[in-house]
């Protein structure tokens, strides 16, 4: 059985929908921050800009995600980045 929204194999099945985990996060999962009910993606976005990590207007993917990556050094948090426990 396969997501309805990207093809990876579904693991949240309804008579409605069949989704991936990343999918149906994407589509149902709410988190509140400061009293404030919003969406997963919406969530992820405002941490990144309260970090200094919100994508910069004009700002490639690559740059972006080479930005992210930097402040995420592994001094850091390499245990967790490189899967260690
Ligand atoms: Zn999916």
């Amino acid at each position: 059985m396969t997501c309805d929204d990207c093809g990876r194999i579904a693991t949240q099945t309804r008579e409605e929908y069949q989704l991936c985990d990343r999918c149906y996060t994407k589509r149902f999962s709410t988190i509140t921050i400061d009293g404030k009910n919003m969406k997963v993606s919406e969530a992820f976005k405002l941490q990144l800009e309260k970090v200094g990590l919100g994508r910069k207007e004009g700002e490639s993917m690559a740059d972006w995600c080479g930005r992210c990556r930097a402040w995420a050094s592994p001094t850091k948090y390499g245990k967790i980045l490189e899967g260690k426990a």
